[in-house]
């Protein structure tokens, strides 16, 4: 009988003991996941619409080499695009974003050196954005309104979220049927085949200019502007989605009325 209770008392204490131990194991912290913060409202994956509108955005970039070739392929189809730029790659290529500005394309916030909020404090990575923010004011005639952050980690943290939110910015990430990792280079065909089956209104495509060898963009473009133009698509900034929502409007109230948003 004594055994017995002995075995009992000692599955009690494990069982308490490994309680206590989990409630600070960070491992099983909570995480949040999209339909957490799609209840609360504060990140933007697309934007539903009538329009058939679709945005394309490009992440990491300027780039000397692949940006020009991107321009040059929007320009000819008359496509406006969304550059979630790298503060630091701005300062070597100022031209590049000059040209962007002037072709009536958004230029918004991937912070200033790429940098990602689990390897520093809150401090230094908001410090980032803000020279980032400042970084791209100097080019275009309205302020920095949308944030996207490295990883698109979605474990960005309430204060962040809160002092984004303070400054008037909204955290924009991507459709999630619309994740071409064309990073991963799996062949122009591919991504274009990707974005073009699943294309839908509002939806918010994720590429990128920078960071490595993007020819396979660069070619998958070339396919995905001619097909998604020929179904009636239209290409429009990020922008130019959320002004279809009331939502919104609040981003677009804090322009400086001295320089109006360009019509695009
Ligand atoms: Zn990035």
């Amino acid at each position: 009988m004594r055994t017995h209770y002995t075995w009992l008392f000692m599955i009690v204490v494990t069982f308490v003991i490994s309680f206590w131990l989990s409630l600070f194991n960070p491992a099983l912290a909570f995480i949040p996941d999209r339909s957490y913060y799609e209840k609360r409202g504060d990140i933007v994956w697309e934007v539903p619409t009538e329009k058939k509108w679709i945005a394309l955005t490009f992440d990491d970039g300027p780039d000397p080499t692949y940006t020009p070739e991107i321009l040059d392929i929007l320009k000819e189809y008359h496509a406006k695009a969304t550059f979630f730029v790298i503060g630091k790659h701005i300062l070597e290529h100022p031209n590049l974003v000059q040209r962007e500005v002037m072709e009536g394309h958004d230029i918004e916030n991937h912070t200033f050196s790429h940098i990602r909020l689990q390897q520093m404090t809150n401090e230094t990575f908001l410090k980032d954005i803000k020279m980032a923010d400042k970084t791209i004011d100097q080019f275009q005639p309205y302020r920095v309104k949308l944030f996207r952050p490295p990883g698109g980690a979605l474990n960005l943290n309430e204060d962040i979220i809160e002092a984004l939110k303070e400054n008037h910015m909204e955290i924009v990430l991507w459709s999630w049927h619309q994740d071409t990792n064309d990073w991963k280079r799996p062949g122009a065909s591919r991504i274009a085949q990707h974005v073009i089956k699943n294309a839908h209104n509002g939806d918010i495509v994720i590429l990128h200019d920078a960071g490595g060898d993007r020819s396979q963009t660069v070619n998958a473009l070339k396919q995905i502007l001619p097909e998604l133009e020929k179904q009636g698509y239209q290409f429009v900034t990020v922008s130019n989605l959320l002004r279809t929502c009331p939502k919104y409007q609040f981003l677009f109230q804090q322009e400086n009325p001295l320089s109006p948003a360009p019509s695009k």
